[in-house]
């Protein structure tokens, strides 16, 4: 291992908390889907930050925009307005055809608000008994690391050793329109989604699950609740995931790339009446809605939508997909994908998907694991077809060869 790439490692190692396991490499400077480690080598990014990368890293008019900011008003509190909330929340309502947001920091912030709203609607508008409203949520899930968040996982890791939890959930397994329907009740106040499951591992829903979500809701006057964090603002090749089965969500959780790569910027969406439970001191965030976030947030959206980002995660996606799917690799048991949202399956009998990643990385070309199996595939939606090639040219024979 170089010199400076060594340096950096040992240094996390002794004083970073434990939390993750990354891959040995050192990012110290990147550029569109490029990056560069301490030591100058390169490599493709095809994590893209979990998706929060979408527009690629340092898109000139987001860190025009950041830079501009900076030089102006960083942060109010929502004590006052602040100059950049108007406009930022506009674009946002204007670009998902909903009424109002609430703009948090993290997703996990944005996801217990979300829960926070349905919950209070739950009680003042439609009646549930105080203290009973229940919410139901899918195996495999991901919406986050707050203990009430991880209290509904059914990832035992995420779990074990945080307890007690919060109660008020229903786990039915993902996919499950007919369990989902049996856990629906008089007390369901919403029904908690990802219409794509990202960290599960590129999991998509059968045809028809999410039209199928919306009708039940429709049915028990419950809201449906979309957590597009991680799906949202391009990545299956629609703005939205949920508009790939014509299905609007009652409220719409976002983060991620909502932030352009450069800060942690999450809200949540929602009607006039669902977000009219909210008055003031119910509910807030020191840094939610602050002017850097707003500027940097308006940027990141306009430059998605400018860039049509969208559609090459569309054109790009497909193409990519096809291309991975005919690789004729023994290892692989299956490969599977939405836009530029793409997992590869390696079968348990060839490993874990571990040592292809680390191989990858060698190769010049990074991605991770996700729930021990899948190589996920999601770089910025920036990426072109000389790229892909390129990245295709790596990954054909680390797949065919095996680790
Ligand atoms: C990443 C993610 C979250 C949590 O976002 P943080 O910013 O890490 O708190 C929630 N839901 C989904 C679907 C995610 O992918």
């Amino acid at each position: 291992m170089a010199t400076a790439t060594r340096r950096s490692i040992e240094l996390a190692e002794r004083h970073a908390a434990h939390n993750y396991h990354p891959l040995p490499v050192v990012v110290a400077r990147a550029r569109g889907c490029w990056v560069w480690d301490a030591d100058g080598r390169r490599y493709l990014d095809m994590l893209s930050a979990y998706s929060a990368l979408n527009q690629g890293h340092r898109h000139p008019a987001i860190i025009r925009a950041l830079r501009a900011q900076a030089g102006r008003v960083t942060l109010t509190s929502r004590a006052f307005h602040n100059d950049r909330l108007g406009p930022f929340c506009r674009t946002l309502c204007r670009l998902s055809r909903m009424d109002r947001v609430l703009l948090m920091n993290t997703g996990a912030e944005a996801v217990e608000t979300a829960i926070k709203c349905a919950r209070k609607w739950g009680y003042k508008r439609r009646g549930v008994p105080e203290g009973e409203a229940e919410v139901v949520v899918f195996e495999n899930n991901f919406h986050g690391r707050t203990t009430t968040i991880v209290g509904f996982s059914s990832e035992a890791q995420y779990r074990d050793g945080f307890g007690p939890f919060t109660p008020g959930f229903r786990l039915v397994p993902y996919g499950d329109l007919e369990a989902a329907r049996r856990a629906v009740g008089p007390r369901t106040v919403a029904v908690l989604v990802e219409p794509v499951q990202g960290e599960a591992g590129i999991v998509i829903p059968p045809r028809g699950f999410l039209r199928g979500l919306r009708a039940l809701c429709d049915e028990a006057g419950a809201l449906l609740v979309a957590d597009e964090i991680q799906t949202g603002f391009g990545r299956t090749g629609r703005l939205f995931a949920c508009e790939h089965e014509g299905v609007r969500p009652d409220v719409l959780v976002v983060g991620k790339a909502l932030g352009g790569g450069v800060l942690p910027v999450s809200g949540v969406l929602a009607s006039d009446e669902v977000m009219g439970v909210f008055t003031p001191g119910d509910h807030g965030s020191t840094f939610g809605g602050n002017p850097l976030a707003c500027a940097v947030g308006e940027a990141a959206v306009e430059a998605l939508v400018k860039g049509r980002m969208v559609q090459n995660s569309a054109r790009q996606g497909a193409w990519f997909l096809k291309r991975l799917a005919a690789i004729p690799s023994p290892h692989v048991k299956e490969v599977r994908g939405l836009g530029l949202f793409i997992g590869v399956e390696i079968r348990v009998s060839s490993g874990t998907a571990r040592p292809y990643c680390e191989r990858l990385m060698e190769k010049g070309l990074l991605c991770k694991e996700t729930h021990h199996q899948v190589i996920r595939f999601a770089p910025p939606l920036i990426i072109t077809r000389r790229e892909l090639e390129w990245a295709m040219s790596r990954i054909e024979p680390v797949l065919l060869e095996g680790v």
